[in-house]
């Protein structure tokens, strides 16, 4: 089994430092092509590849790393071809064979040894909610949720927006639900948590390849190849893809409901202001940003009002 040995996403990996390999192999006229193609609306295979890649960025590089502009480069693709994107994702994901999924977790056989690693900022940079864990969130603790980092547009008023909610963190970098080594709320604990660390999803390795990912940290946490049955390799690959499906429903919504509002009010994405107001935000400055939430925008200032 070809397994690569990556980080996940969605519980998100930590940056690496050292420059940028995923961005090779993108030429300068490519990366104007998008810039500057405001209408792209069925990329094709060679063009998915390059958002692909673009996409996998900003899940891979903090704000607070000098990796801004990386980040940038992505929020300056147009909507409609990020929706296209996403769309296309979405399609591949629905032909992926379900038991090919499951043979590979059964041959993986990841078993929790309990190290709590996977639950800390250092491991993985943030947990993702889908709408459905934000409603269980607002009746648990609502003071857990954060707007989701890595804003994907900001309009000319300087108002960010994003797809959804993330779990806070504590100042040690621990989930906010970590407590001990292990979690509060486990009983009840959220969709990426279940299927952690399973995933499904495109996603270019250190070399910049593109291909399809299953595991997150493979022989960095846990035990391996500890026999896992059959039914359980099959129950776990369907959650794994019923999440990666929910998580591509929930973004194709946000990108549509992004692309009315922006038409309806005459708004427009704007990079530099994208930057000014973080600038200004990390300099301890208020920012808003809309985080889009079963359907509607809810406004959120950031940091949080006491
Ligand atoms: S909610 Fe629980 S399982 Fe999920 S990251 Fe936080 S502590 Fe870990």
């Amino acid at each position: 089994m070809d397994l690569k040995k990556v980080s996940g996403i969605r519980k998100l990996p930590c940056a690496s430092t050292n420059g940028n390999p995923a961005i090779k192999g993108i030429s300068l006229k490519e990366q104007i092509y998008y810039k500057n193609s405001p209408t792209v609306l069925s990329p094709n295979e060679e063009q998915v590849k390059i958002l692909i890649h673009q996409l996998t960025l900003i899940l891979h590089y903090r704000q607070d790393n000098n990796q801004i502009n990386e980040v940038m480069t992505l929020a300056a693709l147009s909507i409609r071809s990020m929706l296209a994107y996403r769309q296309k994702e979405l399609q591949d994901l629905i032909q992926y064979p379900e038991e090919k999924l499951a043979s590979i977790i059964k041959d993986v056989g990841f078993r929790c040894d309990l190290c709590g690693r996977c639950c800390t900022e250092e491991f993985n940079d943030h947990v993702f909610l889908l709408d459905t864990d934000t409603a269980l969130i607002k009746q648990i603790d609502p003071s857990a949720l954060t707007p989701a980092p890595y804003f994907k547009f900001c309009d000319q008023h300087g108002r960010f927006y994003v797809s959804g909610y993330a779990l806070k963190s504590k100042p040690d970098g621990s989930c906010y639900f970590l407590e001990g080594g292990r979690c509060r709320i486990y009983s009840q604990r959220l969709s990426i948590c279940r299927i952690y660390p399973y995933m499904l999803h495109r996603e270019a390795d250190e070399l910049g390849n593109v291909d399809w990912r299953q595991i997150s940290g493979l022989d960095e946490h846990g035990c391996y190849h500890t026999g896992i049955e059959d039914t359980r390799a099959e129950e776990i690959a369907k959650e794994t893809m019923d999440y990666e499906k929910a998580f591509l429903k929930q973004e194709i919504s946000f990108l549509k409901a992004v692309n009315a509002h922006f038409l309806k009010d005459g708004l427009k994405h704007i990079k530099s202001m994208y930057d000014k107001q973080m600038r200004y935000f990390k300099r301890g400055g208020s920012i808003e940003v809309y985080v889009y939430c079963n359907g509607i925008f809810e406004k959120n200032m950031l940091p949080a009002e006491q």
